[in-house]
């Protein structure tokens, strides 16, 4: 498989990168046989997270130190937490470092100056980089301004940005992948291939059409050996986009333009303390993560305040995507509802 330099880091990373959630419902033989299809197939980076259940355990049991890159991450702003985390990592991949170790989820700029600021996050990590526990930092979140201004106040020091991008999340095209790009900062697309609803013909030309814009790798969640291998043939072949790739996307876009949601978060508050991300993602969250995971009951009981929506209409005007919340969320209840 090809392989693109992260940014500044020196590691050179396959352009299709093993998301670790999926193998979280996954016993630890059948998340072996993922993995390893996946070193086999030429994917030489892993993506997990201490956030991720058992994810780390099972690529520390099944993937030996020196046969690939690890990129893991911890959600918190803290110092001595992250550091912390960053040991309980290291203890479940059974590695002396982690390739990449990332602040996860920073959504906000309150949540950014507390990483960047003095006992933040970012602190820590220049430690530990310099204790040779992680080779290369990072950042990962869904808010994009967020992340521009992680990447304009300590670019330097942040080396890769994992960060949404898919043919229907295209804003970080505009400001964020030029900026990292200039400042030489990796750049990891998550959600790439959507997020566990899209058919099989749309997460590959989806998956294509992120390693035709100027990113380093694609972060794609397997379940299955099959799955890896059609997502590492787009990593070995020409990726030019076809005709046939074209009109997949272009059922793709009339398919989930006006009900994807992005999960930017604008719409909130609602006044009636819906979880409208939560319930809008619900779906492709249960297929992702599982009910384990999630704690059923309270996601459930969560969901259904969707049922408390008086179409008052203010998500509607705050969302930049047009979607019309109160008319999609029935159905996302009731596609949530089905699975439990
Ligand atoms: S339309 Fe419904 S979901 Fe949207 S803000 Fe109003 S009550 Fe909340
Ligand atoms: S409904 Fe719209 S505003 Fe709310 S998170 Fe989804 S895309 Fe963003």
């Amino acid at each position: 498989m090809r392989t693109r330099p992260l940014g500044r880091t020196g590691l050179h990373v396959s352009e299709i990168v093993f998301g670790g959630i999926p193998i979280l419902q996954q016993d630890y033989p059948q998340a072996e046989r993922v993995l390893r299809a996946a070193l086999e197939a030429g994917i030489n980076c892993f993506d997990t997270a201490r956030g991720y259940g058992d994810s780390e355990a099972k690529m520390g049991r099944a993937l030996a130190a020196d046969e690939c890159f690890i990129m893991s991450k911890a959600h918190t702003t803290d110092g001595a937490r992250i550091l912390t985390d960053l040991e309980q990592t290291l203890a479940n991949l059974n590695r002396d470092h982690v390739d990449v170790y990332a602040m996860h989820q920073v959504g906000s700029a309150e949540q950014l100056a507390e990483c960047l600021g003095p006992g933040g996050a970012l602190e820590a990590l220049r430690k530990a980089k310099a204790d040779g526990k992680a080779r290369a930092i990072g950042i990962t979140g869904h808010h994009r301004p967020t992340l521009i201004a992680a990447v304009e106040q300590a670019g330097d020091e942040i080396d890769s940005v994992m960060l949404l991008l898919n043919p229907l999340e295209l804003d970080a095209l505009d400001r964020l992948v030029p900026l990292c790009n200039e400042r030489g900062v990796g750049l990891v697309a998550m959600k790439a291939a959507g997020a566990g609803v899209w058919d099989s013909a749309q997460v590959l030309v989806s998956t294509k059409w992120c390693l035709n814009q100027p990113i380093t790798c694609a972060n794609i969640g397997f379940a299955t050996v099959d799955e890896v291998q059609a997502a590492a043939r787009i990593g070995r072949e020409d990726l030019t986009l076809t005709d046939e790739d074209e009109a997949t996307l272009q059922r793709l876009r009339d398919q989930y333009e006006l009900s994807y949601c992005r999960r930017c978060g604008e719409c909130a508050p609602c006044p009636k303390g819906i979880n409208i991300v939560g319930t809008l993602v619900g779906e492709s969250m249960v297929k992702r993560l599982g009910w384990a995971q999630l704690g059923q009951r309270n996601f459930l009981e969560n969901a259904r305040k969707a049922r408390d929506c008086d179409e008052c209409g203010l998500c509607v005007e705050r969302c930049p995507w047009a979607l019309n919340v109160p008319a999609l969320l029935p159905d996302a209840l009731r596609r949530i509802e089905a699975m439990a």
